[in-house]
C-alpha cells in the first residue's frame, strides 16, 4: 500500500501542488483527533516523486502532525492582515483616533467588566475623567483581582508587545510611555506588532466629527487605511437623515418620492466616490426582517443595493445588537439577541448580483448561517464579532467554518476602536485559528494528502487578506 504523489499544475494561486492517489486502505494515519504522530516512521506514503523546485519552493510535502501544526502555526504567525472591519482611523482625523493607555483601559467591554466587579454608581463613575475613569478600572479590574478575561488580559498583550513592563506596570509609567510617542511612527509601530498591512475604517458621513475631515480640500488618506461607508442613520433613522441630507443639498423627503429615492442614490454615490469605500455597512439588531414595509427596507433594495451593485462593491451586514439593554452603561450597555438567518438568505436570493458580507453576533446563529453560506455563494461569513471574540468562541466557530465552507471565509476581523486592540486582536486569534487549522492540515495529511508549505502559505494568505480583497474587487 503506498501513495504515489506527483507535482501538479500549479493552481491559480501560483502554488505547486501535490497531487496524491492513495491505494490501498489508511493512507498515512488514522486521521482521527489529535493523537500522537501518525505518519512519523511510516513507509506509506514515502513513494513521492519529488524535484529540486519543490523543496525550494515549500512544496515538500510536510510529515507527521507535529511538523505540521508547527509549520501551521509558524506561517499563521507570520501571515499579513488586512483587517476588513475596525473603528480606526488614521492622524488626520484627530480625535477620533484613539490610542495609548487610558482608551485601552476604558474601552466598553472593560467599563461593563468594572461594573460587574465594583459597587459603583454609574453617576460616580461617569462624572470621573477618562483617567479617573481608567484608574477606577486598572485598581478593579488589575489590581484588586487577576485581568484573566479576554478584554483585560488583551491590554496586557498590547502594553507587552509594545516593550512595556507589564510585570508591576503602574498607570503613570504607561502613560508617559504614549505621551513620548510620535503618533504617525506609533501607528506603523502597533501595524507592524500586529502584523497588519491594513485597516478598514468605519466611515460614517453623519457623524459631526468624521464629515470635515473629508469635505477638507485635498485631504487624501494614507495607504495603510481603507474606508467602508457606514449608513446606519440612513437605513435606522430615517426621519432624522433626511433633514440633513437636504440640509447638504440633496433634494429628500420624508415619504420617499422617486425624486428623494433617486437623491439619496446621489448621496451614496458621492461618498463612495469621495472616500473610496471598499464596502457599505450597516449594524442591524436582532429583530431586522426582509422583506418588509418600512422606509428601511425601502433605502435598502432602492438605493443601497442598486448603488453597491453600480459600483461594484458588497454590502456588509452586521445582525444581532440589542442596543441600550443597560442604558447606565451609556456605550457598554449593548448586547445580544438571536436574528433569523432566513432574512439574511432571501437577501441573497433576490439579490445575486450583489455580494453580501455577513456577521452575527449570536453564537447561535453562526451554524445556520454557514449552511446559508453553502447555499449563497454571494455571501461571505467574517470574523468573531464583540462578545464572539473570546478564545473559546472564535475556536469553535473557525473550526465550524472550515469543515463546512473550507478556506471561503474571513475568519476574523479586529473591530479595534482603540489603535494598540489590534495588536491583542490579531496575536490571540492568530494562536487560536493556527491550532485549528493545524489539526485541520494534520487531518488532511492522515488521508495521504500531500500538505505543503507553499499550500498552507497560500490558503493562510486567503483567510488573512485575498478572500476579502477579492470580495470587495
Ligand atoms: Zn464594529
Amino acid at each position: 500500500m503506498y501513495a504515489v504523489c506527483a507535482p501538479a499544475a500549479a493552481e491559480e494561486s501560483g502554488v505547486a501542488g501535490v497531487s496524491c492517489a492513495v491505494s490501498g486502505v489508511g493512507g498515512a494515519g488514522d486521521g482521527c483527533g489529535d493523537g500522537g504522530d501518525a505518519s512519523a516512521g511510516s513507509e506509506k506514503t514515502e513513494v513521492v516523486a519529488m524535484t529540486s523546485e519543490m523543496r525550494q519552493s515549500g512544496a515538500e510535502p510536510l510529515r507527521g502532525r507535529a511538523a505540521i501544526r508547527e509549520a501551521v502555526e509558524r506561517i499563521v504567525g507570520e501571515a499579513r492582515v488586512v483587517d476588513m472591519h475596525t473603528h480606526l482611523y488614521p492622524e488626520a482625523f484627530g480625535k477620533l483616533l484613539l490610542y495609548g493607555f487610558d482608551a485601552l483601559v476604558t474601552y466598553h467591554y472593560l467599563i461593563a467588566e468594572y461594573f460587574r466587579a465594583t459597587r459603583a454608581s454609574y453617576e460616580s463613575f461617569w462624572s470621573r475623567d477618562r483617567a479617573g475613569q481608567a484608574d477606577a478600572i486598572w485598581q478593579a479590574l488589575f489590581v484588586e483581582r487577576s485581568p484573566i478575561s479576554e478584554a483585560a488580559r488583551g491590554v496586557l498583550t498590547a502594553l507587552q508587545a509594545l516593550g512595556l513592563d507589564t510585570t508591576d506596570g503602574k498607570p503613570a509609567d504607561f502613560r508617559a510611555h504614549f505621551r513620548s510617542v510620535d503618533v504617525g511612527a506609533h501607528i506603523e509601530r502597533v501595524f507592524d506588532a500586529a502584523g497588519v498591512d491594513e485597516v478598514v475604517m468605519t466611515n460614517d458621513p453623519f457623524d459631526d466629527a468624521e464629515r470635515p475631515v473629508w469635505m477638507e480640500e485635498g485631504f487624501a488618506l494614507t495607504s495603510r487605511f481603507r474606508a467602508a461607508l457606514r449608513i446606519d442613520p440612513l437605513l435606522l433613522d430615517w426621519s432624522s437623515s433626511c433633514g440633513r441630507l437636504r440640509v447638504w443639498g440633496y433634494n429628500a423627503d420624508a415619504l420617499l418620492s422617486e425624486t428623494a429615492l433617486s437623491e439619496v442614490r446621489r448621496f451614496l454615490d458621492d461618498w463612495i466616490y469621495r472616500t473610496k469605500a471598499l464596502y457599505m455597512a450597516v449594524s442591524l439588531p436582532p429583530t431586522w426582517a426582509y422583506p418588509e414595509e418600512s422606509p428601511s427596507a425601502t433605502l435598502l433594495e432602492r438605493c443601497v443595493l442598486p448603488v453597491a451593485q453600480d459600483h461594484g462593491i458588497p454590502f456588509a451586514l452586521m445582525i444581532g445588537v440589542q442596543r441600550t439593554v443597560n442604558p447606565g452603561l451609556r456605550l457598554a450597555g449593548d448586547g445580544v439577541g438571536r436574528a433569523d438567518v432566513r432574512a439574511v438568505e432571501r437577501l441573497c436570493i433576490r439579490h445575486p448580483d450583489v455580494r453580501f458580507m455577513v456577521t452575527m453576533l449570536a453564537r447561535e446563529n453562526q451554524h445556520e448561517l454557514c449552511v446559508a453560506a453553502r447555499k449563497l455563494p454571494n455571501l461571505l461569513p467574517f470574523g468573531c464579532w464583540w462578545f464572539l471574540n473570546n478564545p473559546s468562541l472564535i475556536e469553535e466557530i473557525t473550526r465550524m467554518r472550515l469543515e463546512l465552507l473550507g478556506l471561503t471565509v474571513v475568519p476574523q476581523h479586529s473591530d479595534a476602536r482603540v489603535l494598540e486592540q489590534v495588536i491583542y486582536k490579531w496575536k490571540h486569534s492568530r494562536a487560536l485559528i493556527g491550532e485549528v487549522l493545524g489539526r485541520k492540515y494534520a487531518d488532511l495529511a492522515a488521508t495521504g494528502w500531500a500538505v505543503t508549505e507553499s499550500a498552507i502559505r497560500s490558503d493562510v494568505e486567503r483567510l488573512f487578506s485575498r478572500n476579502f480583497l477579492e470580495f470587495v474587487q
